[in-house]
Parts: structure tokens; sequence; C-alpha cells
């Protein structure tokens, strides 16, 4: 986005850190495995009780534990035996440990947290059930699992900015906007293909113009449950540089959604799932307004989210999410938010945004802002939102 075109008008709103927000971390102290009615265990020894989700894969056959706001005390390590064959384990995000299991064979997991009990203290206990032949390889705990037919993927939209007669903004060595934030969206759309429960969308796939409504139409018309648009930062001078990270400020919201309302009377199955065509028109605007509240504050939500992890991938130009009336933004139900990944007219960044290994870090770093804002607000319906339901039941 060019800030020669005026559209960045943005007030600042200040962060509360993750880490003030996010209370006591919990350790994991130590993990061992142990046989229990034919059933292997993996016990996790904890300093406290920790909120946690679990999952299988297949190809190759894997358990993973998420546990939240926890960290691991020196190493972990398990001694092999059937059927796990190796432990894992990295941070994700900014307070979260990802412990991943490699077994032999297709097993399902179901975890239980243990109060401190006879000289033990808080312990997760997950149970590795063979699976019969006759037994589909779960995805779930068994708590999630009663109602899988009938959950949905979240939907992220993914819109690479500009495009065909539209370059965007033009780096000294001629690298153009559309082509590098292309290229961070094409990763980032296959990171979320990969992730059990969402489901990307690319609004543009290749070089072509798409006006900004349009954009805004394709990711209605896809029902997308959040909307990130990428794009690279210019000024006229080289040297600012950094992250920014927008969502639609109020008054960019208000008018916007007095437009659409006036244009879509008769198609307003969108607004906040509300059937407005029964209710007058004062009604309606009302309505409307409850779900444009909603959305802004998800928006927020997802902004904070985004910037804690590009935070650990370069440095951030704006430390504090951004608001501006950035058409893209205004979306009145879907949470949306606008990434100015780095300064393209800032010649070090310049380079750095043609890189692959700087695309997939920023890539990696969307996607797990992504992940971080459904893990605490998944729509209902959702295999996301059953899993972290799941995921308190048990804990
Ligand atoms: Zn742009």
């Amino acid at each position: 986005m060019r800030r020669l075109l005026g559209v960045s008008g943005a007030a600042a709103v200040t962060l509360l850190s993750p880490r003030a927000l996010a209370g006591t971390r919990i350790t994991v102290k130590h993990v061992r495995l142990a046989r229990h009615n034919g059933v292997t265990q993996v016990i996790f020894d904890l300093s406290g009780p920790v909120e946690h989700s679990l999952f299988a894969l297949s190809k190759p056959e894997r358990v993973v534990i998420d546990f939240k706001n926890a960290q691991v005390a020196g190493g972990m390590r398990v001694k092999p035996s059937a059927p796990v064959h190796g432990l894992r384990y990295a941070r994700r995000g900014l307070n979260d440990l990802r412990v991943v299991l490699d077994l032999d064979k297709g097993s399902r997991p179901s975890s239980r947290l243990l109060k401190p009990q006879g000289g033990d203290g808080y312990r997760l206990v997950v149970d590795l059930a063979a699976l019969s032949a006759a037994t589909p390889a779960p995805v779930m705990t068994a708590a999630a699992a009663q109602s899988t037919t009938r959950l949905r993927d979240v939907v992220v939209a993914i819109d690479p900015g500009h495009g065909g007669v539209d370059p965007g903004a033009v780096g000294k060595r001629g690298t153009y906007e559309k082509n590098v934030v292309l290229a961070i969206a094409r990763r980032l759309e296959a990171l979320i293909k990969k992730t059990p429960g969402m489901q990307p969308y690319l609004i543009r796939r290749g070089d072509q113009y798409v006006s900004l409504r349009e954009r805004l139409r394709k990711a209605r018309a896809k029902k997308a449950d959040l909307f990130i648009s990428i794009h690279a930062d210019a000024s006229p001078y080289r040297y600012p540089k950094g992250s920014t990270v927008y969502v639609l400020s109020e008054r960019g919201a208000s008018s916007e959604a007095a437009r659409l309302l006036a244009q879509r009377q008769n198609e307003v199955d969108r607004v906040a799932g509300v059937n407005l065509s029964t209710k007058d028109n004062l009604v309606a605007s009302v309505l409307v307004d409850l779900a444009q509240t909603a959305t802004r504050e998800s928006s927020f939500k997802l902004g904070e989210h985004l910037t804690a992890n590009i935070n650990r991938v370069i440095r951030l130009h704006s430390r504090s999410v951004e608001r501006a009336a950035f058409v893209v933004l205004k979306s009145p139900d879907i949470p949306s938010a606008l990434v100015e990944t780095a300064f393209i007219s800032n010649p070090s960044e310049e380079r750095l945004l043609r890189t692959p290994v700087f695309q997939q870090r920023m890539a990696v770093a969307l996607h797990a802002g992504v992940a971080d804002y459904f893990n605490r607000y998944a729509p209902s319906g959702t295999l996301l939102a059953a899993r972290h339901r799941a995921v308190r039941a048990l804990s």
C-alpha cells in the first residue's frame, strides 16, 4: 500500500503485552512412558494444571499435543517403546508448547489431567489406544468427536495486494509489491492447507487485477471466517522500515455499513447471521452496528496475535495495531486485518522481501497469528471450536 495515496489516517491503540495477559507459565518437568491394561501411556509431569489440546495425524502416524502457556524444563526425552519411536517439541507462538509423538502405527489418543496425589504433582496422561483394523483413525479427542461429521473447517481468506495492471509499490531495484506479496500469500496458503480444521482461500492466484470490492465479494462468497490482506509498505524516504498491522477504524466502518445496508437490502444473509428482511430499516441498522462492533473487536484481537508473531521475524514499524479505513477491511461480519510486511522502499528490506527465507518466515508468523486467534475465538460449529471445547472439558 502506498502511503502517498492518503489511505492510512491511523490512530495508535496500545497493546497489552501477551505476557501480562498470560498468567503463570506451566513447566513440563519430565516425560515418561508406561503401560497400563495393554495401553501405552505418555505421562507428562507438570508444575501446575495446563490447558492443552490433542489430535492425531497420519502419514506418518503421530499425535500432537499443544500445551497452552507452557515451557520445557531442560530437555525432554523418551526411550523409544512401541508404538512411540520418537518425541519432538518446539515453542509455538510466544507462550505455547507443541509436543509431537512419532508413532509406528495409528492410535486413538485421549488425555486426562490428574491432580497432585501421593507424592506426584499435576500430570497429563495421554493414552495411546491401539486402533483395530475396523476402526478409522480419529483426528480428535473423544469428547470432541461426537459431532465430527457436522463440524466444518474455518476458512481463511488470503488477499495478496494489487496485481495485474496495478503493481503496487515498486522498490529501487525494481521489485514489484504485487509479486512479493503473492509469494508470501502462497506460502501462507500452503501452511493453512496443512493445518487440520483450517482451509485457505486465495483471493488471487496469479498476476491479475482484482478490484477492492471484488476482493470483499469473493471472501464473502466463500463464507470466509477471517480475511488477511498482505502488502508491502512504501515511503518517499529510504529509511523507514519494519512491519505494521492495520485493522478497520470505527469511522471507516460506519459509513461503509450504511452503504452496504442500502445496497444489499435483499442480500442480507451474511450480516451477523441475522435475517434483516423481516426488520425495518432502523432495527436493521442497529443490528448491523452490533455485528460490526463485534467484528471490529475480533479484528483487533487478530491484529494483536499477528503483531506478536511478526515481531519475532522483523522489527515492527508500529508496535501497536493501527487503525485505518482501508476498503478491503470493511466486511461488516468478517474479522479482517491488513499486514504491511516490510518497506519495499527501504533498500535492505526490499532485498529481504525478495528472499524465499524471509517470505517463508513471514508466512509462518502470519500462520501462527491466525492459529493463536482461532485458539481463542474459533466460531462455533467448527472443528477448531469443538477441539478447544474438548480441551476445556478435559482440564
Ligand atoms: Zn499495497
